[in-house]
């Protein structure tokens, strides 16, 4: 059946029984083990139409892969069609725009090595490897998003492959109800074979925040962010993270299996007055170190790779909270304490600024009030899986009454029905008559899917 594709295509189509099946079927969380009838590595955009084209005639679903890093995995589904745009990954500069243009199989790492050969930067999200494409559909929360919005907020424009197998260009000008739902409705309506993003002027060098506090002092720094957020101006982001320190060769006897707290965030502006405004962050609680200053902003984006996971099965979700009050506090201090591996992370991302200045309907990113965003990680093995899955999913629970409307951050959070209508809230209706118009047979359903017969 697939011989038909392969003669209509200039990339390359792997089938189960070819080298290099195993390899390509891989993504970032290595517990999705699925196998697709297929992978078709394209080359270029006409690769991606050949491929809608073929799904839809043989009736056969596709999966979309940019950089593979949902946790969910959905870039990978048994039996469907893998679009695999790995190969994928030119970034051209239009500094007379002001735009990036971007191939769907760029990482973060990719996007920022070549705008910042200009002085330039549109927000993404930290940790080099993580795809655009995934991120910039669903939302995008990085050091930009204070100043600048999320990822999607920036989208310009995207070249996309329909369910009927059209290549479009979707902008305000054009199409202009699928560019209100392909900035943060996922996957959902298309194949995106190239984005626009805006650019604004950032770095080489930026005034970055980097302190380290200890978890003893967790309600007081928790306390003390939250009151910080209120007032904390455009320019200064910050995410908090909270882990144990790895008995590492390179980090200091006194850090090993230490519970910490890395405050790590970004003055976008004028370095001089950055002093100033980081300073509150500096003093959350007495800090164990505190290594602020200026980086390569290339330095500060990629600062926590090495201490992403990689290679290994993972668990994870997210949810929005309007404050992190003390009853918060209370359950994330208890739940981390008892966290049964050395490997559980906390992710606390504080949300202000331009990010919650664009009305919920604007576009289809709804979340747009919240005070901070909880993620919640954990790898596990074979013997702990259970445990690990249960202790991630009792914070979850715990925390349930007290989020944002039970939304969850749906690029860090599972493929889940009900999430996915409660994050998109009042958005979900406008979302499903598109959804109904471009693809009424849900061809794109590897998603947080917006299901067009309901
Ligand atoms: C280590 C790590 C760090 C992260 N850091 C951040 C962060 O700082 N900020 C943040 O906001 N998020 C972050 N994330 C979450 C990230 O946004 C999601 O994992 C996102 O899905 C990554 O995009 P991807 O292209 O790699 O995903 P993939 O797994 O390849 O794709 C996910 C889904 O996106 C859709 N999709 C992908 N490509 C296309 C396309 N070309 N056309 C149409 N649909 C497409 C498909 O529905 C696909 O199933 C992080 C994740 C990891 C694992």
């Amino acid at each position: 059946m697939f011989e038909q594709l392969k003669a209509s295509i200039v990339g390359r189509l792997i089938l189960p029984e070819d080298e290099g099946y195993n390899e390509r079927r891989k993504v970032w969380n290595t517990s999705i083990d699925k196998y697709p009838a297929a992978i078709l590595v394209c080359k270029d955009a006409t690769d991606a139409v050949a491929a809608v084209r073929f799904a839809k005639e043989h009736n056969i679903a596709v999966s979309i892969r940019g950089g593979g890093h949902h946790v969910a995995g959905t870039a990978v589904s048994d039996q469907a069609l893998m679009i695999d745009f790995s190969d994928m990954r030119k970034v051209s500069v239009d500094t007379e725009r002001m735009v990036a243009v971007v191939e769907p199989g760029v990482t973060l790492g990719d996007l920022d090595a070549e705008t910042q050969k200009f002085g330039l930067a549109t927000p993404t999200g930290t940790v080099t490897e993580t795809g655009v494409a995934g991120l910039a559909l669903c939302g995008g929360i990085g050091y930009l998003r204070g100043k600048y919005g999320v990822t999607s907020d920036n989208i310009v424009s995207v070249n996309m492959v329909t369910a009927d197998g059209e290549l479009i260009k979707v902008s305000d000008q054009e199409n202009p109800d699928l560019y209100w739902a392909i900035r943060g409705g996922g996957g959902n309506f298309g194949v995106v074979t190239s984005f626009e993003f805006k650019l604004y002027p950032i770095g080489p060098e930026v005034l970055s925040v980097d302190v380290m506090y200890d978890f003893e002092d967790a309600k007081q720094v928790f306390k003390n962010a939250q009151a910080f957020v209120r007032v904390a101006p455009d320019e200064v982001t910050f995410n908090m993270l909270t882990l144990q320190m790895p008995a590492a060769p390179g980090v200091p006897e006194s850090l090993h299996n230490k519970k910490v707290i890395i405050i790590a965030g970004l003055y976008a502006g004028n370095k001089e007055d950055g002093e100033k405004a980081i300073q509150p962050l500096r003093e959350l609680a007495r800090p164990i170190s505190d290594n602020s200053g200026v980086v390569k902003y290339t330095e500060l984006q990629s600062r926590f790779d090495l201490a992403a996971p990689k290679d290994v099965p993972v668990y994870g979700t997210s949810l929005y909270v309007k404050e992190l009050g003390d009853t918060e506090i209370d359950i994330l201090v208890d739940k981390f304490k008892k966290a049964p591996r050395a490997s559980a992370l906390f992710q606390f991302w504080e949300c202000h600024g331009q990010m919650n200045r664009v009305p919920s309907d604007a576009t289809a990113f709804a979340v747009r009030d919240a005070g901070f965003l909880l993620c919640f990680d954990i790898d596990f093995t074979s013997e702990d899986e259970k445990e690990s899955k249960g202790w991630v999913e009792s914070i979850y629970q715990a925390l349930l009454p007290y989020s944002l409307r039970k939304t969850s951050y749906l690029n860090t959070a599972p493929a889940n029905e009900q999430l996915t209508i409660d994050t998109y809230g009042e958005n979900v209706k406008r979302l499903t008559a598109i959804k109904q118009k471009y693809d009424p047979t849900n061809l794109f359903r590897h998603n947080h899917n917006i299901d067009p017969n309901k």
